[in-house]
């Protein structure tokens, strides 16, 4: 299997123009870690023989202090998922009016805060790092701003320094969406503990995961307890005091089994992650426009995006050029955080946002696309992907004619099944 996809030389040999693809089986963008399966079937029946489901079980309780432990953090808060998390936090700083978002993240980062009627303002990012840019940060503060939220996207850990010295010039409340960061850390020491409070995500398609699943982190005792009041329906201990608003944002244990199955074995996803990023690193070296994030080595990651920007000009092709060739070929490669938040609903026809221009957001989002990546993928298949990415741009131009020629024929062939009286389809369609 090592010489995956050596048979393709040319732009004819491509699936899309009809040859035969490098994979038969699709290879996928966040297919879900699944740990030891064993292990969480028995901690399922653990929890099922207890029959106890949820609301503080022994498996969340351990699940929390497992993430304290690993982010060095005093209190976890867990939740049912990072997006029910911003929400709640957001509620229990009393945030109110603005909050200062950046532009190219996941939605949830911009909707959580939009949910509550707070007001997200977005913010560039910086075209290198891809987080949150604190010098247009604090042009955009205002006598309504009452937080700023950095995002640790990919897992590189935003510029906390500057966020957190204008948080407090500034007097106002600092969050970390963190939802790819879970074992990250900034300047050797782990995220989780900087800021009023951070959020992970333990969602399915994340390095961890707890089926769905989140947890708010933050040092704060007192702010602690009011997210746990408030995850709670706002009970104060044991389901008879109402003394605060709440919701319903707590994780079940068979979602904290699973977290806890793959927090076991996250050393070693870990390692496989790194190995195959590291991989796409060496085959994708020198490949004209093709430019992979780039991680620092001396700082923890969990190494599972594999993500690059494909500039057109001089890789010949586009993102989305690029993407059609690997998808035929079960290369199920994708686009991330497309077209910007400022660019999708209810943003993008709120006249408050008419105004918003956002040029690195824009231009990281026709150019980023994120590989299959991880330990499903491993080696040989990373290295067969770098192949063909390597012979697409070699190819370019011809694979850009064969592109044109195809999308010719396409409009000739609309063209005639359009026409009513045209008597080949009518014979075609009787056949
Ligand atoms: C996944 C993700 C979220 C949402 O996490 P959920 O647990 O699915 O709610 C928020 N922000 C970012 C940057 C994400 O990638």
């Amino acid at each position: 299997m090592s010489r995956v996809g050596i048979n393709k030389t040319r732009a004819e040999d491509f699936a899309i123009f009809g040859a035969n693809p490098v994979f038969e089986e699709p290879l996928y963008v966040g297919r879900p870690n699944l740990g030891n399966r064993w292990l969480f079937l028995q901690r399922v029946n653990a929890a099922l023989d207890r029959c106890w489901l949820t609301n503080n079980g022994p498996f969340v309780l351990e699940f929390e202090q497992r993430i304290e432990n690993r982010s060095g953090v005093d209190h976890a808060v867990a939740v049912c998922n990072a997006t029910a998390g911003l929400e709640i936090l957001a509620r229990a700083l009393d945030l109110s009016g603005e909050v200062i978002v950046p532009a190219f993240t996941f939605i949830a980062t911009a909707h959580a805060f939009r949910w509550l009627g707070l007001t997200p303002v977005f913010c560039d990012v910086d075209p290198f790092t891809h987080t949150i840019d604190p010098r247009q940060v604090e042009t955009l503060i205002t006598p309504r701003t009452s937080a700023i939220v950095g995002v640790h996207l990919w897992g590189r850990p935003c510029d906390v320094d500057a966020l957190e010295s204008l948080a407090r010039r500034h007097g106002l409340k600092l969050i970390f969406d963190a939802a790819h960061a879970f074992g990250s850390s900034y300047r050797g020491r782990r995220v989780g503990g900087f800021g009023d409070a951070e959020v992970f995500s333990f969602h399915a398609t994340k390095s961890i995961n707890a089926l769905e699943g989140g947890a708010v982190v933050t040092n704060n005792a007192v702010l602690a307890s009011r997210l746990r009041q408030m995850r709670d329906f706002g009970f104060a201990g044991d389901h008879d005091d109402v003394i605060d608003i709440g919701t319903n944002g707590k994780l079940n244990e068979i979602s904290a089994a699973m977290g806890l199955t793959l927090l076991d074995s996250m050393d070693d996803i870990i390692a496989a992650n790194r190995q195959v990023y590291r991989r796409y690193l060496y085959g994708l070296a020198g490949i004209p426009g093709i430019r992979p994030v780039i991680y620092d080595e001396c700082e923890h990651n969990t190494f599972h995006y594999v993500v690059v920007e494909v500039d057109e000009a001089q890789a010949g092709l586009s993102r989305d050029q690029l993407m059609e060739v690997l998808r035929a070929e079960n290369v199920m490669a994708r686009r991330y955080f497309y077209p910007g938040c400022h660019r999708a609903e209810p943003y993008r026809s709120d006249p408050r946002y008419a105004n918003v221009v956002m040029p690195v957001a824009d231009k990281l989002a026709q150019r980023v696309m994120a590989l299959p990546a991880g330990g499903s993928v491993g080696i040989d298949k990373a290295d067969a992907v770098c192949r063909l990415i390597r012979l697409a741009v070699a190819e370019s131009a011809q694979v850009r004619s064969l592109f044109t020629a195809q999308a010719n024929l396409a409009h000739y062939q609309a063209l005639f099944t359009h026409s009513e009286n045209d008597p080949c389809v009518t014979v075609e369609k009787t056949v």
